[in-house]
């Protein structure tokens, strides 16, 4: 079972933002900004290239309500899916980064 999964389950800690039946969001364990979050569906979808239309839409209105629960709605935030090697991502579940609370600068850096 992946990370993600098990927290999922409750079976590692998190600090959670916000949680509905479909997702969670929780802070990240290595923030990159003062806001650093993810979020994930509770089921597992390995990345953005496998997950269902339908849900990314149900997604899409989580996300907007976590940017309002940590009111970053209006000053902005840098939203993330790193999808497989080349994308540099390191957990295989499907998980949007939050970065905001601050200018988080070029994209690049
Ligand atoms: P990615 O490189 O897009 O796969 O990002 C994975 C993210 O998960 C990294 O920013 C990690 O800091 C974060 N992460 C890994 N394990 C945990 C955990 N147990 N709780 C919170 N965040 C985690």
């Amino acid at each position: 079972m992946c990370i993600f999964c098990k927290i999922v389950k409750g079976e590692i800690p998190n600090k959670t933002v916000l949680e509905n039946d479909d997702f969670l969001c929780f802070y990240d364990i290595n923030p990159l900004r003062k806001i650093h979050v993810l979020v994930i569906p509770k089921e597992h979808y390995e990345s953005f290239e496998q997950v269902p239309a339908v849900l990314m839409g149900k997604m899409t209105s989580f996300i907007q309500e976590v940017s309002k629960k940590l009111n970053i709605n209006e000053s902005g935030y840098r939203l993330i899916t790193n999808i497989g090697k080349d994308g540099g991502q390191e957990v295989p579940h499907l998980h949007f980064h939050l970065l905001g609370g601050q200018s988080v600068g070029s994209m690049t850096k």
